[in-house]
């Protein structure tokens, strides 16, 4: 008996997809005046384009390099994609970059996300800033490529998330999807040799 016959695993793009206004979450601020280098930088990154999101409902996403200095940014269209083809012609093969981009309501990073992160060999981390949330991927010495396009990656990863759901006795179920998200995350940065981490924001103001 496939229990997951029914389970609705394109939902998962449903979570991505901004809350209606009365509907969004307040995003917690990060304190900035410890932080210093890169560190700042992406901390005052992360708290714009959470406000950014708070108020107009979109994504915005970020690249710098890793001394924290900004190659741009882009605004994502209403159904939250960022097309950061532009972007990417700007980076210099030979350098390393982190992107970071904002979630609504705390939604983890997403295959899509993944994917990008993985393709790209100059992208060194990815930041993902949700309301409540700090979720990180970071490339290591170990980090393999993938040959897959990412139709085909996504599919695949679904596919194994079901798999895995199923094993574990978990309901693909619109309530537990951010969960079933965050261990898809864990296994595939196991698999595919990356770092994942996650941080609580500390509400101090
Ligand atoms: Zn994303």
């Amino acid at each position: 008996m496939d229990i997951f016959k029914n389970a609705d695993i394109v939902g998962m793009d449903i979570l991505t997809q901004a809350p209606p206004k009365e509907k969004r979450l307040k995003p917690i601020l990060v304190d900035v005046s410890n932080l210093k280098g890169v560190d700042r930088v992406v901390a005052e990154i992360g708290n714009e384009i959470v406000e950014f999101g708070y108020k107009n409902g979109l994504e915005k996403c970020y690249f710098i390099d890793t001394n924290g200095r900004k190659v741009g940014y882009v605004v994502s269209d209403e159904n939250l994609e960022c097309n950061i083809t532009n972007l990417l012609k700007r980076l210099d093969k030979n350098k390393k970059y982190i992107q970071i981009h904002n979630h609504f309501d705390d939604v983890t990073i997403s295959l899509n996300d993944v994917y990008t992160f993985v393709k790209h060999k100059n992208i060194e981390k990815m930041i993902v800033v949700s309301e409540k949330f700090i979720y990180e991927i970071k490339k290591t010495n170990k980090t393999k490529k993938i040959k897959y396009n990412r139709d085909v990656f996504v599919r695949v990863t679904k596919k194994f998330i079901k798999i895995f759901a199923k094993k574990y006795g978990i309901i693909l179920s619109r309530k537990n999807l951010k969960k079933v998200y965050i261990v898809a995350n864990y296994i595939l940065s196991k698999r595919l040799g990356y770092e994942f981490n996650i941080t609580r924001k500390n509400n101090n103001r």
